[in-house]
């Protein structure tokens, strides 16, 4: 079995209970299995597989099954079990599974040494017309077929009749925008495509050269780019926009638009450095967690990224297996990203490497995507070529 450090095992098998069986939850997994083969684990989780879901704006290329690993077949591979039900904890029910060790889900009572929450964020849902959609949408159907709801071009026809309309020019936004436009090249369907952005670059939340990049490769797209322009909703055939700082309202033809506005978190927990849950200012000492849905107080990265997720998920298993042995010496999450990379469709990308200033696009960047995507999907199968 690997060594790991400040790690002393007891005699018993742990009983451990993961909420959420995304990027955190299968890293945890895969990590408890690697030093306590024998644990007893059991993944509650309301889907009835696990998503790749770095991968779901390629859906325009390929479909959405390509990126569903059924929960059956990670039960079988690892000998786990899946409970297939949402649990939002909050934070008395949280004291009480801590008091009480066990939880009920589906009317069965699941007994636990250790719970782990990595319940991911949620997107909103949101009441919304037939020709908008999100990240719901994409979760159950392929990018494709949602084109085929795509309505015929208006009489006069002709290209600049027909708009699409993107709104969100974050990473996700953008991720989709470039397989939009491939895809409407390749099916050589003829309509415009746009992007809608509150701030007044792409990608604001990185440096400016990976705004510089993606704006150069979407003019040469030809995507109209609307910056400073909060959405306000679609009606009919047409999106409501809303000009930001001069607070003009105004409308655009839209036949179909995709909005990406950001995620956040259901359940947001708080933890201490080493991913305990914190409830009134005290650790739970059988409730962690990790991914999205947690802030760890401590200096490690915060962003709601795969990496990340991934990281806090081994972390959180590593020090629920000292916890149970006889040191209880915890590891503090310390964590920096290394780099993070945006495709920009199938044959470009942008992103950084090592420093956040070190911006790379093209084909060195797309590489860096591949090896990390290679990285998570060998992790899948159990093998863990993470460095920590
Ligand atoms: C389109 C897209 C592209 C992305 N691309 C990248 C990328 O290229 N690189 C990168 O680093 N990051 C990327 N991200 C971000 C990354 O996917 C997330 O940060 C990461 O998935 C977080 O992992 P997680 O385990 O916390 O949550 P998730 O992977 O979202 O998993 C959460 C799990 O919890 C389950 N769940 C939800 N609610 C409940 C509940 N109430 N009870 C039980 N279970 C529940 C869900 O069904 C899901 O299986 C992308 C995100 C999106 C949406």
């Amino acid at each position: 079995m690997p060594f790991l450090p400040f790690y002393i095992p007891g005699q018993k098998q742990l009983k451990i209970v993961i909420v959420g069986g995304g990027y955190a939850g299968i890293a945890a997994l895969v990590t408890f299995l690697r030093h306590m083969p024998d644990a007893n684990i059991t993944i509650v989780d309301p889907r009835s597989n696990h998503l790749k879901i770095t991968h779901l704006h390629e859906t325009f290329r390929y479909p959405l099954e390509d990126f569903l690993v059924p929960f059956s077949v990670l039960e079988n591979r690892f000998g786990c079990r899946h409970v297939r039900a949402p649990l939002i904890p909050q934070e008395l029910t949280l004291r009480q599974w801590q008091n009480d060790k066990f939880l009920t889900v589906n009317d069965e009572i699941l007994e636990f040494d250790y719970l782990l929450v990595t319940s991911g964020s949620a997107v909103a849902s949101m009441d919304k017309a037939e020709n908008i959609f999100d990240l719901h949408d994409f979760m159950n159907a392929s990018g494709f077929a949602l084109m085929e709801g795509l309505p015929e071009t208006s009489g006069k026809g002709g290209k600049g009749e027909r708009f699409i309309s993107v709104i969100g020019g974050g990473a996700t936004g953008i991720q989709f925008l470039f397989e939009i436009s491939h895809f409407l090249r390749r099916r050589k369907i003829e309509s415009k495509l746009r992007l809608i952005h509150a701030a007044d670059r792409v990608l604001d939340q990185f440096t400016t050269g990976f705004s510089t990049y993606t704006q150069a490769r979407m003019s040469e797209l030809d995507i109209d780019f609307h910056p400073n322009t909060r959405y306000q909703e679609q009606q009919a055939d047409r999106i409501l926009l809303e000009e930001s700082g001069t607070g003009r309202k105004f409308d655009l033809p839209s036949a179909m638009s995709f909005l990406f506005l950001g995620k956040k978190p259901e359940t947001l927990l708080f933890a201490n450095a080493f991913g305990q849950v914190m409830v009134e200012h005290e650790a739970l000492q059988s409730i962690f967690t990790a991914g999205d849905c947690s802030i760890y107080h401590s200096l490690g990265s915060h962003t709601m990224t795969a990496q990340a997720a991934v990281r806090k998920g081994k972390l959180a298993a590593r020090n629920i297996l000292r916890h149970s042995g006889s040191l209880k010496l915890l590891e503090p999450y310390l964590h920096r990203d290394l780099g993070y990379v945006i495709s920009l469709g199938p044959a470009d990308a942008v992103g950084w490497l090592a420093l956040e200033g070190n911006v790379v696009g093209g084909i060195p960047a797309l590489m860096i995507k591949e090896v990390v995507e290679a990285q998570y999907d060998l992790l899948l199968t159990g093998t863990d070529t993470y460095v920590i």
